[in-house]
């Protein structure tokens, strides 16, 4: 038995990265099973086409080759009315689906009678950890996002002894030490930046603390359920605004990535907190897409507030195709050992429950059910 895979190249504005690299390609077609990848479907993440048919893909021009007879599409971004068209009843279609924010395109899933899975439901627990989307892209977010810092700061990271005198390192803080906090405070580190951090969580002090940075004891312990963190009520909101202002205050970059899963992001740099800031000062907001952890951030600019420069960059992955797109595929390989049986068969028993929770629509139906209530609520 084998399977028919096709990689489409990704048609969102932006979007640089694809959903599989030749490395994975090699070990799907040792394993006898096909796969197809749409011309330049790698160009913008730097994997050519070439590499792809050296792993043993068949690389084709037009959509009708690449979906004709194919099982199961290996995609990022949700996908476009047309992208759906082509695609038989039953076919699995898998990517990062962005279900309560793209409810049409889970409407047309659902209509078209696709089997989807959206990889941001997965359940955090160990077993799913090779297969953790959110957690490799929000790697590659938290680097980028402390190299937008440095670029936008007018100032050195490192401190330095030179011939003209010594200079001061520059002062970090990170807002929201989840998995892209923490990478963005490993980046700062190493560049030689002074790091501060803070988060909701307590436990997120000792990994804060590992990396050699400061963390930030606000009194408040916000710790939610599998690991996430719970919205604060408005007296901790109040305590938390009072207790980092003197924080803020005192950086010259300040990255933010405080999330609350299903929810707006928190507010954490308020336009009262920002006039207290000095000129130069840099907020690189990483909670951009999903209302923003500062009050003035705008998705996809960078201004200026005063001379504080506010950037609101948005699917940063993107920014740094190839590693994002080497590690999504290591997930989506990962992913697939629960979908493929040992004899190499498409599975339709979805009772794994990483399977069951990631699955968004099937035959017709909306399986994930907060989305479910989402689009009855909205009628579509
Ligand atoms: P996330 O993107 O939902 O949130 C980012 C961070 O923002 C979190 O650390 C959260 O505590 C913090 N935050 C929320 N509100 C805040 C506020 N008001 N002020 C400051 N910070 C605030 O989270 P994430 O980075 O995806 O992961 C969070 C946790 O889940 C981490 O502990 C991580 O280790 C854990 N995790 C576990 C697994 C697993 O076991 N498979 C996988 C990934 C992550």
């Amino acid at each position: 038995m084998s399977v028919i895979f096709a990689v489409p190249k990704e048609s969102v504005v932006g979007e640089r990265r694809v959903a599989l690299v030749p490395e994975t390609v090699g070990k799907l077609t040792k394993a006898k099973h096909e796969v197809r990848l749409e011309a330049g479907a790698g160009k913008e993440a730097r994997y050519p086409d070439a590499d792809f048919a050296a792993a043993g893909a068949k690389v084709v021009s037009d959509r009708a080759s690449l979906y004709s007879g194919a099982q199961v599409v290996l995609r990022l971004q949700p996908p476009a009315a047309a992208e759906v068209k082509p695609l038989a009843e039953g076919t699995v279609v898998i990517g990062v689906l962005n279900p309560s924010r793209s409810l049409d395109a889970v409407a047309r899933l659902r209509d078209a009678k696709l089997t989807s899975f959206a990889l941001e439901l997965l359940p955090r627990i160990t077993r799913a950890q090779s297969m953790d989307v959110l957690s490799s892209q929000a790697t590659v977010a938290g680097y980028r996002a402390m190299l937008i810092g440095a670029e936008l700061c007018p100032k050195f990271f490192p401190m330095l002894t030179t011939a003209a005198g010594t200079i001061r390192p520059a002062r970090v803080l990170v807002l929201g030490a989840g998995v892209a906090g923490l990478m963005a405070i490993a980046t700062a580190k190493r560049l030689g930046a002074l790091v501060e951090a803070y988060d909701v969580r307590r436990a997120a002090g000792e990994q804060v603390r590992s990396l050699g940075a400061r963390f930030l004891e606000l009194q408040i312990n916000a710790e939610g359920s599998g690991g996430y963190a719970r919205e604060l009520t408005d007296a901790e909101k109040a305590q938390e605004a009072e207790m980092l202002a003197r924080a803020v205050a005192d950086a010259d970059v300040i990255v933010t990535t405080a999330a609350i899963p299903g929810r707006k992001a928190p507010i954490l740099v308020r336009k009262e907190m920002m006039s207290k800031m000095h000129a130069g000062a840099v907020i690189v907001d990483l909670a951009a897409e999903t209302g923003g952890n500062c009050e003035l951030t705008k998705p996809g600019e960078t201004v200026d507030v005063g001379g504080v420069s506010v950037a609101g960059p948005v699917n940063l992955p993107s920014q740094l195709p190839f590693h994002a797109s080497q590690m999504y595929s290591r997930n989506l390989e990962s992913f697939l050992k629960l979908l493929v049986d040992a004899q190499g068969a498409l599975i339709t028993d979805y009772a794994d429950e990483i399977l069951a929770a990631s699955l968004l629509t099937r035959g017709g139906t909306v399986a994930h059910k907060p989305t479910a209530d989402l689009l009855a609520g909205g009628k579509t």
